[in-house]
């Protein structure tokens, strides 16, 4: 059945706008909406739209090359910096009818030059529509002019080989660095997941190219599932190992609430999937976490194995129990929110 997906302009709200993601300090995000329509996807829960479910809707942010500009020479960002109890004029806390403190929001502004930028927080920058429309290439056109303020390092995630197209650019960018996602599924599988992902073979030889080309990447192996992604562990340690990315981030599926029935659905259309198993273990909270464990040592001991072809890549597991970062080198837990900021000092 031939998709339709439902293609509109974006408001001309703010471009730039703070991350949540740790070691970034803001983000911009050239589409709304993701084409891609992964079936895990958790940003499902914050953008929607009333004519169309996730996947089949693209908002284009036609205004990136007129307002980028502005928002770079204005040479700061005003986010938010947390809420604090709200002083009276007499100096004393304020408090409602109900004697519960009155917070007010309170704002921040962040140099342009001071920040960390990362594209591709809500949706992949690279959706097949810019291949039409160039709102990510017109994006960093902007952001490699020095007409305009510098970020002090610029990261991009995308799973989408259509990367490649901008390596001229992502290479003029400062401290540049492409977080590629693999998807550590068969193909066939994949397929059902992400109806329109490349397979991972061909992701494969985007990083190499990526790294051939002088660029920084980061590879996310994500999101580990039982059973699905237990069959690659070997196979996905020694091609990391031959490529030798900087780093990579195996990070195990969260089973949130909506994206988790999205996935689930999808999930028993696939041929000779046991999924009440794979159910079962992840929405047991010990059963998940004695599979991670395993699944953990398993790419452990295949690692160790390998490390000595790549010395210098730093893999990272994704601990959610404690909220952390692991150096599975060490087994040491990691600032997450400076990592990588030393070698771009
Ligand atoms: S590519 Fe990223 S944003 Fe798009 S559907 Fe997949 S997980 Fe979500």
């Amino acid at each position: 059945m031939a998709r339709h997906t439902l293609v509109t302009v974006a408001p001309r709200t703010a471009l730039i706008t703070k991350s949540g993601f740790s070691n970034y300090d803001l983000c911009l995000n050239p589409y709304v909406g993701c084409e891609f329509k992964c079936q895990y996807c958790y940003v499902r829960f914050f953008v929607k739209d009333s004519k169309a479910e996730w996947g089949d809707f693209v908002r284009v942010r036609e205004h990136m090359g007129t307002q980028l500009p502005k928002e770079l020479l204005k040479g700061y960002v005003k986010v938010t910096d947390g809420k604090k109890k709200e002083v009276g004029a007499d100096g004393t806390f304020l408090r409602d009818e109900e004697g519960k403190f009155i917070f007010k929001q309170t704002y921040k502004n962040l140099n342009i030059t001071d920040s960390r930028l990362v594209i591709g927080t809500m949706t992949d920058p690279y959706q097949p529509k810019e291949v039409k429309y160039r709102i990510m290439r017109t994006a960093l056109q902007t952001l490699v002019d020095k007409k305009y303020p510098q970020f002090k390092k610029v990261g991009i995630f995308t799973r989408s080989p259509l990367v490649l197209q901008d390596i001229d650019l992502i290479k003029q960018l400062p401290n540049p660095r492409v977080h590629f996602t693999v998807t550590p599924y068969h193909d066939e599988i994949t397929r059902v997941l992400e109806p329109l992902t490349a397979p991972a073979d061909v992701r494969w030889n985007v990083i190499r190219r990526l790294k051939e080309a002088g660029i920084r990447v980061h590879v996310n192996v994500a999101p580990v599932v039982p059973i699905l992604s237990e069959h690659l562990i070997e196979k996905w340690v020694e091609i990391l190992s031959d490529i030798a990315p900087a780093e990579y981030f195996v990070d195990p599926m969260q089973p949130y609430q909506e994206s988790f029935s999205a996935f689930a659905q999808a999930c028993t259309k696939i041929e000779g999937l046991d999924w009440t198993q794979v159910r079962d273990t992840m929405l047991d909270k010990d059963k998940y976490l004695e599979w991670k464990q395993q699944y953990r040592q398993r790419w452990e001991s295949a690692r160790k194995k390998l490390e000595h072809k790549c010395p210098d890549t730093l893999p990272i597991w994704c601990d959610h129990e404690f909220g952390t970062w692991v150096d599975m080198r060490t087994n040491k837990s990691m600032d997450n929110s400076r990592y990588g900021d030393e070698e771009d000092a």
